[in-house]
């Protein structure tokens, strides 16, 4: 399939040639990677949780000292970029970046989902984890370092990512210096143990997810017992059932842990009802 995207809606402009630059090259986003940006799915032709993303967005900018995005401007973007495309499967970003002394650009682009996705789903990944060199209390301490806040500079992610694929894994896990599970490069991290699910509490400085959010309702719904907090590497290693959660590849069964088999190296049905709870959420 074609990587190039399907469709871009600007402020200002509407839907226009996804092929055309829209941004000045003096546009801080560029130059710095200072931007504010939110990454959605849409299912048949439909996007999952606009308003949780746009509330984040607005809650980035705030911490990046964006001006505020504006966020009526930017749902009707989003509107006017699915409009031709039927009911498309595919990933939606939108960006809001400072400009260059002319006001902020928002945009909404919309790109093909990556291809094979339920396939990992149904081998499962393996996570490589990767110690971070700050302890919790000091990433809680350091507002600065943008912990929880989804800024345009995700070169490091994409560089945990790297090293992980490197190891022979699918994906990475950042632990903080006490060895403490925070999320991955791009997901939330989920674990099951005697019947009871964990994840990462928002205090750790992980960035609030939205699948996260809905998974913690549909737990709920289901009166399963959920529990938040700061757990060991070696918790989750031991667990019966590890999971990430994002937008795009939605929940995603964690088989291996730096190379040793979680619970029976297979993909567990709590994952699996996770994944189908998500999918009634957004009524695909
Ligand atoms: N954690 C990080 C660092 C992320 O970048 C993301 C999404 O990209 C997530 C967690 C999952 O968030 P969401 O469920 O809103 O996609």
């Amino acid at each position: 399939m074609s990587r190039d995207p399907l469709a871009l809606a600007v402020l200002g402009h509407g839907l226009v040639d996804p092929r055309r630059p829209w941004l000045r090259a003096d546009d801080e986003a560029v130059l710095r990677g200072r931007a504010a940006f939110e990454t959605l799915r849409v299912y048949g032709g439909r996007p999952f949780r606009v308003a949780e993303h746009l509330d984040r967005l607005v809650r980035s900018a705030e911490v990046l000292e964006l001006e505020a995005p504006d966020a009526t401007g930017l749902a009707a973007l989003v509107g006017e970029a699915l409009a031709g495309l039927g009911g498309v499967d595919a990933v939606l970003r939108l960006v809001w970046t400072p400009g260059a002394g002319d006001g902020p650009t928002g945009f909404a682009l919309v790109t093909p989902l990556q291809e094979g996705l339920d396939a990992m789903r149904a081998r499962g990944i393996e996570l490589a984890t990767l110690q971070l060199a700050i302890g919790t209390t000091a990433r809680q301490a350091s507002p600065w370092l943008l912990a929880g806040v989804k800024s345009t500079s995700y070169a490091v992610n994409m560089a945990a990512q790297h090293e992980a694929r490197k190891r022979g894994a699918d994906d990475a896990l950042f632990l903080s210096l006490e060895g403490i599970a925070l999320e991955c490069p791009t997901s939330n991290v989920w674990f099951v143990e005697e019947g009871v699910l964990h994840t990462p509490g928002l205090d750790l400085g992980i960035l609030a997810g939205v699948t996260r959010e809905a998974l913690l309702a549909a737990a709920a719904e289901a009166r399963m017992e959920v529990e938040q907090g700061a757990y060991p590497r070696r918790r989750l290693a031991a667990a019966a059932e590890v999971f990430t959660s994002s937008s795009v590849r939605e929940v995603m069964p964690v088989v291996r842990i730096d190379g040793a088999a979680v619970g029976d190296g297979c993909p567990g049905p709590v994952a699996a009802a996770m994944q189908a709870a998500l999918r009634r959420a957004a009524g695909a």
